[in-house]
């Protein structure tokens, strides 16, 4: 989800720091530092879902809202 910056839900932005270049090689572009929450898989040591650290709004891989905070659905 390194395209998306900031939260579709609540607006927060996820980037904040940019990445110095010795570390580039390490990371993929952008390069900067994100907030967001990468949930993994323990079955399949995958990531699964990303979760916003602010709004607490769970999103797929591709950034589309999967289920909202305190969302009935
Ligand atoms: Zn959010």
């Amino acid at each position: 989800m390194d395209k998306v910056s900031h939260c579709p839900a609540c607006g927060e932005l996820w980037h904040t720091l940019p990445i110095p270049p010795e570390y580039h090689e390490n990371h993929s572009p952008p390069y900067y530092y994100s907030t967001v929450i990468a949930v993994s898989s323990w079955e399949t040591d995958r990531t699964e879902y990303y979760l916003c650290p602010d709004c607490g709004t769970k999103f797929d891989l591709c950034g589309n809202i999967k289920q909202s905070y305190g969302g009935t659905t």
